[in-house]
């Protein structure tokens, strides 16, 4: 490896390939910036790859609350067989389904089709200040150390690592050593959907089902809708008959959920999302590594749970693990603004939003534990673009979780859906302060209006779903 330090600069530079850096490094390609995506893992994707849905897509009341480059991506997915559905889960949200294998090609066919260069395998070692400006970024890969300069940064690492080392605050968990859990999402082929469903008809007590009063609907029509949908989306609680003895007796570990997730469109390929190890700062990574082992023994107990007791299961064998530890939870950057638990439950709207979140409060807890608040009415809020600018940091954006929300607020807006809405906004919105030609162009400078009309000219949703 080389000692020497190189040297490459572009208009915009997107920290974090996962729902919203790839967002944001379309949107800002697309509208004409010259847009390097630097990753340090050796794929594309994110959290799109584990195999969870993507929520926040629609409102529970099932209208699409994101689009622009969303529409892009599942219209390649579609295209590639790897869009599985979008359907209401007959709890509480409308999730998006989709094929983690085929997520992989769709997103870096997207990336090249928009024009944003890629550089993988390459992590951020260094930021470089000058007063309130970053004025470049170090990465060490293969290569060596790279100095990347750039008129606007956008955080999209997750973590907040490029803001937190800029010298922005940030706020982590609940302030006092809890975080949502680290998982393991898994897959399992060969799943028969009939055998799953019926079991989930004549043995409704393990199911999460109608967790919104906005649906006025019992438990029994939800089951019925549920059965009627037809695919493999079923929600096992921890509290149902199955998984609590199963837990007591210790022939599963303790866990709020046993999510099932289709992600193939024969419906024959499920992920499975039930692992667990709570209160780690996954931003130490020794402590993120030790949580490895009991990872795997989890996905390992609960393959062969499901297996033994879950009908449908009998047959299916593992086929496969998420590309890495799936982190909940880690720091949230204190932005402009900070979007606030009760402007989410309240679905409160505003004249400057730039993107939208509706998915419920969502915190997951230790062991069996677990928050789920419902937005107001099945609707969706607002959120301004000063969440998504670094306090004191004039050209930087953040987009996806580690944007500046409280802690009840994150609960909602890390879902993937919300992160794409939040990266195309930034990624927009650096594309536009760029094309201003200004010498030091400030993120914040963009104008609202202007910002607005743009990224709902390019299919955006900002407006109404009240
Ligand atoms: C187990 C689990 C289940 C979940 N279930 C759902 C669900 O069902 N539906 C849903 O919508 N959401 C779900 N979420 C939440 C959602 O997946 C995440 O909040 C969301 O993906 C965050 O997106 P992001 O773009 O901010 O970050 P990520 O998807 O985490 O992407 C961050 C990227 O930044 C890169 N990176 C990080 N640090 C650096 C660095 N220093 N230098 C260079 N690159 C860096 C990483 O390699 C990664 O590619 C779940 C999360 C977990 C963990």
């Amino acid at each position: 490896m080389s000692n020497s330090l190189s040297h490459r600069h572009h208009d915009v530079v997107v920290i974090g390939g996962g729902s919203a850096g790839i967002a944001a490094a379309s949107a800002a390609a697309s509208n004409g910036a010259d847009t390097l995506l630097v990753d340090a893992g050796p794929m594309v994707g994110g959290e799109l790859l584990s195999g969870i849905p993507i929520d926040g897509c629609l409102n529970t009341r099932g209208e699409w609350i994101v689009g622009g480059f969303l529409n892009s991506l599942l219209d390649d997915l579609k295209k590639m067989g790897g869009f599985v559905g979008a359907f209401f889960d007959w709890r509480t949200i409308w999730v998006v389904c989709v094929d983690p294998e085929r997520m992989k090609l769709a997103v870096a066919h997207r990336l090249r089709e928009d024009g944003a260069k890629l550089l993988l395998n390459s992590f951020v070692d260094e930021v470089v200040t000058d007063g309130d400006r970053v004025t470049g970024i170090v990465v060490l890969n293969k290569s060596g150390r790279t100095l990347i300069t750039a008129d606007i940064f956008l955080d999209c690492s997750g973590d907040g690592d490029v803001a937190a080392g800029a010298g922005a605050d940030y706020q982590r968990g609940d302030g006092k050593g809890v975080f949502q859990p680290v998982s393991m999402v898994f897959r399992m082929a060969g799943v028969d959907t009939g055998r799953l469903l019926d079991f989930a008809r004549d043995h409704p007590d393990n199911l999460a089902l109608g967790e919104n009063e906005w649906l006025n609907k019992s438990r029994e029509e939800c089951l019925r809708e549920l059965i009627a949908l037809g695919y493999p989306k079923v929600f096992l609680k921890a509290d149902g008959p199955l998984m609590s003895k199963s837990i007591a007796e210790g022939e599963l570990y303790p866990t709020a959920l046993l999510a099932v997730i289709p992600v193939s469109a024969d419906l024959r390929v499920v992920a499975i999302n039930s692992t667990r190890v709570a209160n780690v700062d996954a931003t130490d990574t020794g402590a993120l590594s030790a949580t490895m082992p009991s990872l795997i023994d989890q996905v390992w107990n609960c393959q062969s749970f499901v297996q033994k007791r879950v009908p449908g299961f009998e047959e299916a064998a593992f086929a496969g693990i998420a590309p890495r530890i799936g982190i909940r939870e880690t720091r949230r950057i204190v932005g402009e603004e900070t979007l606030q638990g009760d402007d989410v439950l309240n679905a409160v709207k505003r004249d400057d939003g730039v993107a939208k979140g509706g998915h419920h409060v969502d915190v997951h807890g230790d062991g069996t534990d677990q928050l789920r608040r419902p937005v107001r009415d099945g609707g969706s809020y607002d959120i301004p673009l000063g969440c998504l600018l670094p306090k004191g940091i004039e050209n930087m954006g953040v987009a996806g979780r580690c944007l500046s929300a409280d802690r009840v607020a994150h609960g909602s807006a890390r879902v993937m859906g919300t992160c794409i809405a939040m990266g195309q906004a930034v990624g927009t919105a650096a594309a536009m302060v760029c094309e201003s030609n200004v010498p030091k162009p400030v993120l914040g400078d963009v104008p609202l209006p202007a910002l607005r009309d743009r990224l709902v000219s390019q299919g955006a949703i900002l407006d109404g779903t009240h």
